[in-house]
């Protein structure tokens, strides 16, 4: 009887399996039609000045509206583009795209890409970058291109060499989620970042945890001494807002200043409304 049992435990486990293979398969094989199908949005979201709350760089963050199952997260199915190749091409249009929008937008906005590690190994970033830039007309300044540290993890010297040729072209270059990983700090030392962005989880915690915010602070004065910029993603509340805002952090990204948004809405983000949040009096009297 056990041994029944047993069998049949087998039985429906790879029954499972075999099901959620297929349902892999065929979001793969939707996701290889999806670029040409239009069914890829990029959405954009506000980073802003932390002393003045003006809007400096628009994130783009793509979005997969699928027909039947409406907007998909990136991190449903950015991990699997990457596991089969796909990424290149979703990578490619992701580029072209915020290149795209970029150049119709006021002049000081700035859009931010985020760029996988796959991509980055597998296709040649830097020419990509550059038709981008041109064919759109975007001065390479206004780009700044956002990487994980786990580009460096299986081959370091070559992610080194793409770094600095996308520094040649005159972008900029962002370490993002900064914190999270393993070794974050001996790859500051490997690549002059222009920009760190502090991970979401440390301002998660900046209420509930006494020595995140010592953490906080540590960061961003690293940052500052290495002369870089630093963001920090997530800010939800005022309060987190006004905790941070005495470390001197350079920007914010975060829920509190808006949400990523389609870009047509990009011009009807709020100004004043960002400029009083850092104006409130109870600020004021401690700056
Ligand atoms: P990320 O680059 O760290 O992007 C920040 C994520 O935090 C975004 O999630 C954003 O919507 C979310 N976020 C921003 N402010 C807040 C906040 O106040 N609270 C909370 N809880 N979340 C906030 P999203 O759009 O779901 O993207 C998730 C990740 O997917 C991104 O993390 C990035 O790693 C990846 N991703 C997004 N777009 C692309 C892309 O075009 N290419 C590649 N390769 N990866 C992308
Ligand atoms: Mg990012
Ligand atoms: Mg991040
Ligand atoms: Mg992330």
């Amino acid at each position: 009887r056990v041994k029944d049992e047993g069998r049949g435990g087998l039985r429906f486990f790879e029954a499972r399996m075999d099901a959620q293979l297929q349902a892999r398969r065929q979001l793969e094989q939707e996701l290889t039609q999806a670029i040409d199908r239009d069914e890829l949005r990029l959405f954009y979201q506000p980073i802003v000045n932390a002393g003045t709350g003006e809007i400096e760089t628009f994130e783009a963050l793509i979005r997969w509206l699928h027909p039947e199952r409406g907007f998909v997260s990136p991190a449903e199915f950015i991990p699997l583009a990457e596991q089969t190749g796909l990424i290149a091409r979703i990578g490619q249009w992701v580029i072209e795209t915020a290149c795209e929008t970029a150049a119709a937008w006021p002049q000081p906005w700035r859009v931010s890409v985020n760029v996988s590690p796959s991509q980055f190994r597998q296709a040649d970033t830097t020419a990509v970058v550059a038709s981008a830039l041109a064919r759109n007309g975007l001065a390479s300044d206004r780009l700044v291109v956002e990487i994980t540290e786990s580009v460096f993890i299986q081959d370091a010297d070559r992610a080194v060499q793409v770094l600095n040729a996308l520094r040649a072209l005159g972008i900029r270059l962002a370490l993002d989620d900064f914190g999270t990983g393993y070794s974050s700090l001996s790859y500051l030392q490997r690549f002059r970042f222009d920009k760190i962005k502090i991970d979401q989880s440390f301002v998660r915690d900046l209420e509930s945890h006494s020595d995140t915010l010592t953490i906080v602070r540590a960061i961003v004065n690293l940052g500052h001494n290495l002369g870089l910029h630093v963001t920090v993603e997530g800010v939800e509340t005022a309060g987190q807002l006004s905790r941070l805002r005495d470390l001197g952090c350079d920007q914010m990204q975060g829920y509190l200043f808006g949400r990523p948004a389609p870009a047509a809405k990009t011009s009807e983000f709020d100004q004043a409304r960002l400029r009083s949040l850092f104006a409130e009096p109870a600020l004021r009297a401690r700056a």
